[in-house]
C-alpha cells in the first residue's frame, strides 16, 4: 500500500472531511439536481416557452428558499456564485482600489487572503489583526488598527475552518460602521452549521459555498450583498434582463453579477437542501455539536493530542482540528484512511495564516468536519482507530 496511490485500502465508511464538502447529501437533493436535467429544460429566464418559464419558476423558488433561510428579506439582494471563491473574488476586486486601506482578522482562508494579497500588490493597504489563544479575532485590536486610520472595508471570515472558532462578526460590524467602513465576511463554513440572519447582523457581503453546511451540490454557492453594497461585476456578460443595444451590463439584481447560463442544476440541488435545513437543520445542529464534543473531549483524552481553537462546550462549527506531540498528522490521516476507511484531512487546509498564528505551519493538523450522516458509532471508531494508531497498533 503507498501513501500515492489512492485506489488500495479500505473502502471509505466513516466520512469526516464535512469542513471540505458534505457528503452525503440530504433527501431531495440529488432529485432535484437530476430534475434540472430530466425535467426542468431550457435556459432560465431567456425564452418565453412554457419549459423556460417552468424552469425560471424554480430557480426563483430556490432563490427565494436559499434567500429565507440565510435571513434574506429580498431574494434579488442573495446573487449565484460558483462558489465562496469566486464570491469573494467578486466583492474583494469589485469594491477596493489603490489607496484603499482593509483591515481583516488573522485566520482568512486562501479565498481572501490571495485576491487580498493581490490586491496588495496593486495598491491596497492590508492590516491583520491577531486573535486570542481561543482562535477569536481580537476585537480591541481590531477597533484601535480600524480606528487608526481611514478604513474602506473589515473583512473576517464567520467561523474557522481550521479552529472552528464563531468570529464576532456583529461585534466587528458595529466596529465597521461606526468608522464608516463596510464589512465583508466569508460565510463559508457557516452556512449551516450555524443560524445565519443576514439582516439582523447587518454585514454589507457575505459569501458562502453552497457544498459546505448549506448540503448543496459542488460549483454552486451564494453571496448576499445588502442593498447599496455595488461592487463592480468580476464578470460581465449575456443575462436574462435588461437588454439594450449598448454592450453595457444592466445594474438589476440579480442579473448584473449573474452573467452567463446560470448553474441549474446546482441551484435546484441547494434549494432542496435548503428546504430540508429549513425543517431539519436546528435538530442537525444540535446533534453535530454533540458529536463535536464527544470527538473533541476524546481526542484530549488520548495522549499526545492537543486541539486548536475553542475549548470543549465553547461554541464552535463541527470542526476539530488535532495535532499530536510526536505522531505526524499526515501519518495519522493516511492510516486512517487505509487501515479504517475514515476520511479526514490533514495539512494546511488552505489557511496557513491561521496555522501561522496557532504555531502550527510546519506541522500542519489533523482536521474532522463532522456533518449531515455522522453518527456516534462514528466518533467512538474514530476514537478507537486513533488510540491504535498513535499507540502503534495500526
Ligand atoms: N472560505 C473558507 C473559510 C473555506 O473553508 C472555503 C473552503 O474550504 C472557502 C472559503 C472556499 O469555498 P468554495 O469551495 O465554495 O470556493
Amino acid at each position: 500500500m503507498s501513501e500515492t496511490d489512492g485506489t488500495e485500502g479500505k473502502p471509505t465508511t466513516i466520512y469526516l472531511d464535512h469542513g471540505a464538502t458534505s457528503w452525503p447529501k440530504p433527501p431531495g437533493v440529488s432529485d432535484a439536481v437530476a430534475s434540472a436535467l430530466i425535467r426542468h429544460g431550457g435556459n432560465p429566464d431567456r425564452g418565453t416557452y412554457q419549459m423556460a418559464v417552468e424552469t425560471a419558476r424554480a430557480v426563483r423558488s430556490a432563490r427565494g428558499g436559499i434567500a429565507s433561510l440565510l435571513g434574506v428579506s429580498s431574494a434579488k439582494d442573495l446573487v449565484f456564485q460558483p462558489g465562496c471563491t469566486q464570491a469573494m473574488n467578486l466583492v474583494l476586486a469589485g469594491l477596493l482600489s489603490a489607496g484603499d486601506r482593509v483591515v481583516v482578522g488573522f485566520s482568512e482562508h486562501n479565498a481572501v487572503a490571495r485576491p487580498l494579497h493581490r490586491l496588495a500588490q496593486r495598491g491596497v493597504e492590508v492590516v491583520a489583526v491577531s486573535a486570542t489563544p481561543s482562535g477569536i479575532v481580537d476585537v480591541d485590536e481590531m477597533e484601535r488598527e480600524v480606528r487608526r486610520a481611514p478604513t474602506r472595508a473589515v473583512i473576517c471570515q464567520h467561523t474557522s475552518n481550521l479552529s472552528g472558532a464563531i468570529q464576532p462578526v456583529a461585534d466587528l460590524t458595529d466596529i465597521a460602521h461606526e468608522n464608516d467602513a463596510i464589512m465583508i465576511v466569508d460565510g463559508a463554513q457557516a452556512g449551516g452549521h450555524i443560524p445565519v440572519d443576514l439582516s439582523a447582523l447587518g454585514v454589507d457581503a457575505w459569501g458562502c459555498s453552497g457544498h459546505k453546511g448549506l448540503l448543496g451540490p459542488q460549483g454552486i454557492g451564494v453571496l448576499y450583498l445588502r442593498e447599496g453594497c455595488e461592487p463592480d461585476e468580476l464578470v460581465v456578460g449575456g443575462t436574462g434582463a435588461g437588454m439594450s443595444e449598448e454592450p453595457l451590463q444592466p445594474k438589476v439584481r440579480p442579473e448584473r453579477y449573474e452573467a452567463g447560463t446560470m448553474n441549474t442544476p446546482g441551484i435546484l440541488g441547494l434549494g432542496a437542501a435548503a428546504h430540508w435545513l429549513a425543517e431539519h437543520g436546528s435538530a442537525q445542529r444540535g446533534l453535530e455539536e454533540a458529536l463535536t464534543r464527544r470527538l473533541h473531549e476524546g481526542i484530549l483524552g488520548i495522549d499526545g493530542f492537543t486541539v486548536l481553537g475553542p475549548k470543549p462546550g465553547e461554541p464552535r462549527v463541527p470542526i476539530i482540528s488535532a495535532v499530536h506531540e510526536s505522531e505526524d498528522t499526515g501519518r495519522i490521516a493516511f492510516l486512517l484512511d487505509r487501515q479504517y476507511g475514515i476520511a479526514c484531512r490533514a495539512g494546511l487546509h488552505c489557511a496557513p495564516w491561521a496555522h501561522r498564528a496557532f504555531g502550527t505551519l510546519k506541522s500542519g493538523a489533523l482536521r474532522f468536519g463532522i456533518g449531515y450522516g455522522n453518527t456516534s458509532e462514528d466518533i467512538d471508531c474514530t476514537l478507537d482507530a486513533l488510540r491504535r494508531i498513535v499507540g502503534g497498533l495500526e
